[in-house]
């Protein structure tokens, strides 16, 4: 989700592979788009990086064994303390032990902030589900909004009992603080869509009115899901997309305080700069219902609705 740029971190709009193996640097740009490149963008030494235009990354994951969670502080001479939230990991003879951190997340982010209580670290391991012959990737994060969601997807993953398609997200958060100042990041989310023999491996292109690849909508979390034994289409749950610099100038523009704003916002200008797609129509016959039932209840005297 970053890279280095000349030694001070950059946050990106789409996801970003590093490998050392040049054939599948250049298959992943194939894939994903992007171009190959020498890395000089850090992460573990490997060779090559792909800075891809993609937001959304269609994925497998062997169940939940792919998904690997810790809590780690990290002085200058290495691990202080290793736990999983609750009984330590390490060192060996405190396995099992109570660690002391803090039951709550709030008060868990506040002492990693501090430096005396550990962050997370999360480790997911997948295929690329369009080409899984290129092997496993990782994906690793300290951010406590995947530290977070981990249970559900653990669940989630469980209930497809197998190999499962999900969708690997950066997804932008864009809200204003108390004091009025604008906050735009971007977390990381995983989507349990399915079994592969119920999810195509990559996401339909939906045509848009900017320019190719398309870029994918704001997904919801794993718990909001659907089941994986029904079938389904992806493109039924989200049939307008929209782009992060849309929803960003959106937020700008409208001066929207909440995330939800800017989305419901940032749809509305491209459903209006689009021909009539099937969910505006479908929300037209809607609002038309509910224009006629009001109607009905004002002609018919019916104080109760005002
Ligand atoms: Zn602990």
């Amino acid at each position: 989700m970053g890279r280095l740029s000349e030694g001070r971190p950059q946050a990106l709009d789409s996801w970003r592979v590093t490998t050392d193996d040049a054939d599948v640097a250049a298959r992943v740009a194939s894939f994903l788009g992007g171009e190959p490149q020498p890395n000089e963008g850090g992460g573990g030494g490997l060779a090559y990086e792909v800075l891809t235009s993609r937001e959304s990354v269609r994925i497998l994951l062997d169940g939940h064994a792919a998904v690997a969670s810790r809590m780690v502080l990290r002085g200058s001479k290495g691990i202080i303390h290793e736990c999983d939230g609750v009984e330590f990991l390490s060192p060996e003879e405190r396995q099992g032990q109570p660690c002391g951190c803090p039951p709550l997340l709030e008060d868990r982010k506040l002492a990693a902030r501090d430096g005396r209580g550990p962050m997370p670290s999360v480790d997911i391991t997948f295929q690329i589900a369009a080409a899984p012959e290129l092997g496993l990737f990782h994906f690793m994060t300290a951010s406590w909004q995947m530290a977070a969601q981990l249970s559900d997807l653990t669940d989630a993953l469980e209930r497809v009992n197998g190999p499962a398609v999900c969708d690997l997200t950066t997804e932008l958060v864009v809200y204003t603080t108390k004091a009025g100042r604008g906050v735009c990041y971007r977390k990381p989310v995983v989507t349990v869509l399915g079994s592969p023999g119920t999810v195509a491996p990559e996401p339909p292109l939906v045509p848009g009115p900017r320019s190719a690849p398309a870029p994918s909508a704001p997904r919801r979390k794993a718990t909001s899901a659907p089941e994986s034994t029904t079938p389904s289409t992806p493109e039924s749950r989200h049939s307008v997309s929209v782009d992060a610099v849309l929803l960003r100038r959106a937020a700008q523009v409208l001066g929207t305080g909440d995330h939800q704003e800017t989305v419901v916002a940032a749809l509305s200008e491209v459903v209006a700069g689009r021909q009539q797609t099937t969910e505006l129509t479908r929300l037209r016959v809607q609002v038309g219902r509910i224009a006629a039932i009001a109607e009905q209840a004002l002609h018919g005297g019916d104080s109760s609705l005002t």
